[in-house]
């Protein structure tokens, strides 16, 4: 067993003998890769030429005159792409030439992680490959439709319940079986070691901007750093650098869907138990049974069964506090901060939104809350629309 591979009793390799070998050379070609500048230097490159980094920690004047303590956003949502996603996977891909491979697969649910992976297999010309769900591919046309344009082909998992925890599994099948030329780019701080690491090391640029950013403007560290939590990238690469600093605090929030009572939702944390799902092990929502259940949200990012196995320790040493925020609160939230701030987020990134709006009640003026505003909401006007209609999105 690999003790680097564990965060506590969470993470680990639950994969199939076949793969034990080809995640062994990941992860040497990992630890090598982070020791060696000229790698960082042309993730940096990419990430100031091509994603358009460092992008604003933008101080929300009307949001802090309404709520209270001093509300920051950290803007994701301006990268290349719309969203936080891309810093990972050109890190990956990145990995993955080094590697000597030439093709990339990826599992992908709302098809958000398949389009910037097949960005990311465009801008360095390699053959790519997106496994999505049946029920998925039909829900989310367009993306599937971008991902066709950017010249990947996707390929439709009829297994299950025929969505994104399906297309994981099968992702995990066609790689075993082609992992001689192909890389996985997980698309959350989710899978077997050492992607949970990788993922992190990728999404960190957000906080070490954030970091950098609040002390130039503020001249000290932030009271509070609060993210939305699905698999749990964007909220681990915006901690990350906090982490070490005492005196800061920090938030999850995940969804709560039509509310924690209703049974449909997405909190793992608060209703999850241990068990192990896509190579890892960590918080999983699960019947009596150990069957995994299927999430619940009106965001279709944040709508997976599990979360990260570093959230899952991070909970249960308490230094991050999970919540969890209903559709109704979160497109409130949304309309909040389009009609405030002239900012349409994304509907993941509004549950955030709805948390920071809660938790400002309670706090000093004097207070700062730094927050991840992960990615832009063109992608979800349809589904808000549909929901002030009365519709229900979550059949
Ligand atoms: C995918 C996505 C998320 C959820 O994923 P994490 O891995 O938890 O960050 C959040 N916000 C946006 C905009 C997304 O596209």
């Amino acid at each position: 067993m690999n003790k680097n591979s564990y965060y506590g009793q969470f993470g680990g390799q639950y994969v199939s003998e076949a793969l034990m070998n080809t995640l062994h050379s990941v992860e040497e070609a990992f630890e090598e890769a982070i020791k060696d500048q000229k790698f960082w230097e042309e993730y940096n490159y990419y990430m100031k030429e091509y994603v358009g980094r460092e992008n604003p920690l933008y101080f929300a004047k009307r949001l802090t005159e309404k709520y209270g303590p001093k509300i920051y956003l950290k803007r994701e949502d301006l990268n290349h792409t719309g969203a936080h996603k891309i810093n990972n996977v050109i890190g990956q891909i990145l990995l993955a030439r080094r590697m000597g491979k030439t093709k990339v697969i990826a599992e992908t649910g709302a098809g958000q992680h398949g389009v910037a992976t097949a960005t990311g297999a465009a801008l360095f010309g390699m053959e790519c490959t997106i496994f999505m769900g049946a029920e998925d591919i039909q829900r989310q046309e367009l993306n599937v439709f971008r991902m066709k344009m950017l010249g990947a082909q996707v390929v439709s998992v009829t297994s299950g319940s025929s969505t994104l925890k399906d297309a994981t599994n099968e992702a995990i099948r066609a790689w075993a079986k082609t992992a001689e030329d192909t890389f996985y780019v997980i698309g959350s701080a989710v899978g077997p070691h050492p992607y949970p690491k990788m993922v992190k090391e990728f999404q960190r640029v957000i906080g070490r901007e954030a970091k950098a950013q609040i002390l130039e403007k503020e001249g000290r560290l932030p009271d509070y750093v609060v993210a939305c939590c699905g698999g749990g990238s964007n909220s681990i690469g915006m901690f990350a650098d906090f982490l070490d600093e005492e005196n800061v605090k920090f938030v999850g929030v995940e969804a709560a869907g039509l509310g924690i009572e209703t049974g449909k939702h997405a909190s793992a944390m608060a209703m999850g138990k241990p068990g192990v799902l896509h190579g890892m092990r960590s918080y999983l929502l699960q019947d009596d049974d150990g069957n995994v259940q299927i999430a619940h949200s009106i965001s279709a990012g944040l709508d997976y069964p599990g979360i990260g196995p570093e959230h899952a320790y991070l909970r249960d040493t308490k230094k991050v506090e999970y919540v969890s925020v209903t559709d109704e609160e979160c497109i409130n939230a949304l309309l909040e901060l389009c009609k405030l701030e002239g900012i349409i987020p994304a509907i993941e990134s509004a549950h955030a939104m709805a948390y920071v709006f809660k938790m400002a009640k309670d706090m000093p003026k004097d207070q700062i809350i730094v927050m991840c505003l992960s990615g832009r909401g063109d992608k979800d006007v349809h589904t808000v629309a549909s929901y002030l209609k009365g519709e229900d999105m979550n059949k």
